[in-house]
């Protein structure tokens, strides 16, 4: 690390970092110091000359992503150290040689003290995932680091791009297996495409959320609005639904749907999948369906796009609960991290009240224990989730 980058915090604008909170905003800084570039590693010190932290550059409104709040060498044994550490996490609560899910996410971001590192795990393959620079540029170390802390369960490493994101070519980083990789959870079996997927391939955060549904579905009409390849969709049919009608706008994620279904149970003639716009089908319902899923992607991704974020999420609700079956069930979700428990369930609230019908809470959920959230990173907390009873 070149000890010349540095970044001086303003008088009294340390107290964030002090409570181990790990973005400096660049409203807070008072000197930069060598001209870091983005990606950079660069040490942050109070206005006093107190070191701080150790963290990565990047012009804009987070301007530093810290690392370690200790200071010490960002090397081998440090990612070693860190991956080890998630593994451990994750071990403690029987993700590990789990008999009946063998995929689970193995570093959770801020959630595991690294911001940007997302590490998913499918069977035998590990998909690194780098969300900026600083953990793009060292992403042979943390794949050395993974190959390490996983010996003998991870046959190959996939790098895999953020969509959107210009961080470097897709691919092999470590061994080489077949892209497509048929996983299990809760002894559910998926097809997941970790080259053409969404995110690293599959929505490993709603793991409990499905299970919970399953519950409810024995003898349900079901509609799982934004389905993807199908999560809520397979455990519904697991649970005794009647019939599921699945829909999405991504014709590639349908197709997998289907595969998914045959998957788990061949020939099965309870459900129908959908190539389309979710919010417009929402519009035209008769009051056929009795469950309905609303599971759809982070309407803002930032905070300039949280009230028109918050009015999709009305509407939303607003024409399921509108159109459900009398004493039916919705299970509504969002997943952007601008948008807290509090707004969302506003936006819940509103909905019903605009449907003029009775609506009762029975579960608040939210992510799985793989998805840890740092009690300093308040953030981190983004999927919200509530199950309604309406009448
Ligand atoms: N519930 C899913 C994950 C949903 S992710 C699971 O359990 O795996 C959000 C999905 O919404 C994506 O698959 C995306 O293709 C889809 N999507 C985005 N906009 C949409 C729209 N207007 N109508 C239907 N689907 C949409």
């Amino acid at each position: 690390m070149d000890n010349t980058l540095s970044i001086i915090l303003k008088k009294n604008r340390d107290f964030s970092v002090k409570r181990f909170h790990p973005w400096i905003f660049s409203g807070a800084i008072q000197q930069i110091n060598g001209s870091p570039g983005s990606g950079d590693l660069v040490k942050v010190f109070s206005q006093n000359g107190e070191f701080l932290a150790k963290g990565h550059y990047q012009q804009g409104s987070i301007a530093v992503r810290i690392i370690t709040f200790e200071d010490v060498p960002i090397d081998q044994n440090f990612w070693r150290k860190k991956i080890g550490a998630a593994l451990t996490l994750r071990e403690s609560t029987g993700l590990i040689n789990n008999p009946f899910t063998d995929c689970f996410r193995l570093f959770h971001a801020e959630g595991d003290g690294i911001p940007g590192l997302i590490i998913d795990v499918y069977k035998n393959v590990a998909v690194l995932q780098p969300h900026n620079k600083g953990i793009y540029q060292v992403r042979q170390e943390i794949s050395a680091a993974i190959e390490e802390v996983m010996s003998g369960s991870i046959d190959a490493i996939f790098h895999k791009n953020p969509s959107g994101n210009e961080l470097g070519p897709e691919g092999f980083i470590f061994g080489n297996t077949n892209e497509q990789i048929i996983i299990r959870e809760n002894n559910c079996r998926f097809s997941v495409n970790i080259k053409t997927g969404q995110k690293t391939g599959f929505f490993l955060d709603q793991r409990w959320n499905r299970e919970l549904l399953s519950n409810y579905a024995c003898d349900k009409n079901v509609l799982n609005t934004f389905c993807y390849t199908g999560g809520f969709s397979v455990y519904a049919l697991k649970g005794g639904a009647t019939f599921v009608t699945s829909i999405d706008s991504s014709d590639q994620a349908v197709k997998m749907v289907s595969e998914n279904i045959e998957l788990n149970f061949q020939g099965n003639s309870r459900h129908r999948e959908i190539t389309g716009n979710a919010v417009q089908f929402l519009g035209n319902l008769s009051q056929e369906f009795n469950l309905i899923v609303l599971d759809p992607p982070a309407f803002a991704k930032q905070l300039s796009a949280r009230h028109n974020a918050i009015q999709a999420y009305k509407r939303i609700n607003y024409e399921a609960i509108k159109s459900i079956s009398k004493g039916g069930i919705i299970f509504t979700f969002s997943c952007s991290q601008v948008i807290d428990r509090e707004m969302f369930r506003g936006a819940v609230l509103s909905a019903a009240i605009e449907a003029g019908r009775s609506v009762r809470i029975l579960h608040h959920l939210s992510q799985p224990e793989d998805h840890p959230v740092n009690i300093f990173h308040p953030e981190g907390e983004y999927l919200k989730g509530l199950v309604l009873f309406v009448e």
